[in-house]
């Protein structure tokens, strides 16, 4: 989101197409994951065809670096706009689709197979081969654009034309010799075409048959008869040359614009065999695995590793985790752990492996079974729209409530610290709600994070809750993060360690502790501010009655047995209490 160059994004990663066209169609597989099992399954087996053999795919790949952009090139001819120098790159593309043929040969995967059947274009390669020369120039008005024997009257309109360039070699050499003015020169301008010049110094000697068209400070300007039958020839061709070389060239544009489907089907085969060669790349240099795919309810990730964070710490080791999840007894996990432990790493990392699988990409783990998914739901991250008129809480709520609406039982959720955005009891009550609704109502896969350790108390309470926690190591006042998670709930969040590891300075660290102790020593008290009403709440939660001893009513409930009293006494006594409440007593 904040980087425009993409990179530290899951397409970042996967990218290691040789085309644009490969790119694009790489990037549409990952907006638009798959749903369908079979079709996962047979661009694995062609992605698995690839990987297997490096030397192979590397041919395949160098073939692709000679591609240029078919799939752009059409629309610009379609459209009317596409130069000489577009059909030149198509027509160097073209010719390398016979080589990547030969070289998908050697593959047998039934995706392979089939698009590597695309058709060769060699009719389209021909008329470009034929029609267009070898280096044109980026105008059109310019010429130079047409091929020597692609149109017998252009070739005879060049003839003429560069005869008459010659023509006029002849004449200033002849011209010379007959007037004996060593410098005199014919040349050319757009207001009277061709001329000859003679410096002052030689107007003497000019013949009579010249016919002065221009007196310039430094000469004449002349014209002959011989001079304005050659130039009519000349320019006449050039004209002729110009507009004919345009017509031509938009008969070419025509014909491939008439082409479109097939060089539109062909460049989609190349655009495919790039996507599923990077993706075989990748998987190759990143160590990757082959994901079984079923349309089964559970998901199960073993040694599973976050595409991105593993390649930006590069030296330093990513420490895998597995992961388990099914839509019976292990449906929602409730992730809790200190700050920094990794815990939205990890929860990333199962979004976006599954996601990877169901693109028909090899995945970062040791092994791993994928049920399909339908949709994948986030609320990570706080990010605010103020622009928009929301505020970080109210961004966090409508994500929220869109989850909530469109989350079905075969969907993965992944929710980051639902409730951080208010005040503690409001948050936390949130973040109860929402786990409930998910877990009981939607059963959707969820993975939940939280700094609310009091949701811990649900496993065992509520069907398909589990906890899961980040495991630390608390040495006297630092912490050292182990990555590793482990069954259960944690027991401490480790904020204050973790500010003093951001930088806070140590004095405000040691007030933020004497803080915490006070408040857990109290272990009561906490005065919270919610919705405007001042709440005084109570640690232990319960307020049991032995708080309201010595009350009047208190003291006259406790005498009451309820198993003597008549329906009519007991009505009566509670009109006597009812009064007397009312009266403050
Ligand atoms: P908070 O509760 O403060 O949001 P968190 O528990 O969500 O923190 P993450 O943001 O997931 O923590 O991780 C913090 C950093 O730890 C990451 O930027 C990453 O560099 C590193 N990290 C996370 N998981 C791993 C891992 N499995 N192996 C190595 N490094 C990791």
């Amino acid at each position: 989101m904040r980087d425009k160059r993409k990179t530290h994004s899951l397409f970042w990663v996967l990218d290691d197409t040789k085309t644009a066209m490969g790119s694009r169609i790489l990037k549409n597989w990952l907006l638009r994951p798959l749903l369908n099992c079979a079709k996962i399954n047979h661009r694995l087996n062609a992605v698995a065809s690839f990987k297997g053999d490096n030397i192979a795919r590397d041919n395949v790949r160098e073939v692709l670096c000679y591609i240029s952009d078919l799939e752009r090139a059409i629309s610009r001819i379609v459209m009317g706009s596409a130069n000489p120098r577009d059909l030149v790159k198509m027509r160097e593309s073209i010719k390398w689709l016979p080589r990547l043929k030969k070289e998908l040969e050697f593959f047998d995967a039934p995706l392979i197979k089939e698009i590597s059947d695309f058709d060769e274009l060699y009719d389209i390669y021909d008329i470009l081969v034929r029609g267009i020369v070898e280096d044109p120039p980026l105008a059109m008005r310019d010429g130079k654009i047409i091929q020597k024997g692609y149109n017998e009257e252009l070739d005879r309109l060049r003839v003429i034309r560069d005869k008459g360039t010659g023509a006029m070699a002849e004449v200033e050499n002849a011209e010379r010799e007959r007037t004996g003015i060593k410098n005199l020169k014919v040349k050319y301008n757009k207001v009277f075409g061709y001329y000859i010049e003679i410096s002052n110094m030689y107007k003497d000697r000019v013949p009579d048959d010249y016919i002065r068209k221009q007196t310039i400070t430094t000469g004449e300007r002349y014209i002959t008869q011989r001079l304005k039958e050659i130039e009519d020839e000349v320019l006449g061709a050039a004209e002729k040359i110009a507009a004919l070389e345009y017509k031509l060239f938009g008969e070419i544009r025509d014909i491939l614009a008439s082409q479109v489907d097939r060089i539109q089907r062909t460049a989609r085969c190349v655009a495919t065999v790039d996507a599923l060669c990077a993706l075989a790349e990748v998987a190759y240099k990143n160590n990757y695995t082959y994901p079984v795919v079923d349309m089964s309810d559970s998901i199960e990730i073993s040694g599973g590793r976050h595409p991105v964070v593993e390649k930006v710490l590069r030296g330093s080791l990513f420490v895998p985790n597995d992961t388990s999840i099914n839509t019976s007894d292990r449906r929602l996990t409730i992730l809790t752990g200190p700050n920094m432990a990794g815990k939205s790493t990890y929860m990333r990392q199962a979004a976006l492996i599954i996601i990877m699988a169901q693109i028909g990409s090899f995945v970062p783990c040791d092994s791993c079974k994928i049920g399909v998914v339908d949709k994948v739901f986030t609320r990570v991250g706080a990010s605010d729209d103020l622009a928009a008129g929301q505020s970080t809480f109210m961004v966090e709520m409508s994500e929220v409530a869109g989850i909530l609406k469109n989350a079905t039982g075969k969907s993965l959720l992944i929710l980051d610290e639902i409730g951080r955005g208010t005040s503690t009891y409001d948050g936390l009550s949130i973040a109860w709600a929402v786990l409930e609704y998910c877990a009981q109502k939607i059963k959707a896969k969820t993975l939940f994070a939280t700094h609310y350790h009091e949701l811990t108390a649900l496993e065992g309470k509520m069907d398909g809750v589990v906890n899961n926690s980040i495991a630390v190591k608390k040495r006297n006042d630092d912490i050292i993060f182990l990555r590793k998670i482990v069954q259960g709930g944690a027991d401490e969040s480790y904020g204050i360690e973790v500010a003093k590891l951001a930088g806070v300075p140590d004095k405000i660290t040691k007030r933020a502790k004497e803080i915490l102790e006070g408040i857990e020593s109290e272990g009561t008290q906490i005065r919270v501010i919610s919705n405007g009403r001042r709440i005084q709440k109570d640690a232990s939660a319960q307020i049991g009655f032995d708080a309201f001893a010595g009350n009047e009513i208190v003291e006259e409930l406790k005498k009451i047995d309820p198993n003597v009293l008549t329906p009519i006494e007991a009505l009566g006594k509670l009109f006597e209490l009812s009064k007397k409440a009312k009266e403050g007593v």
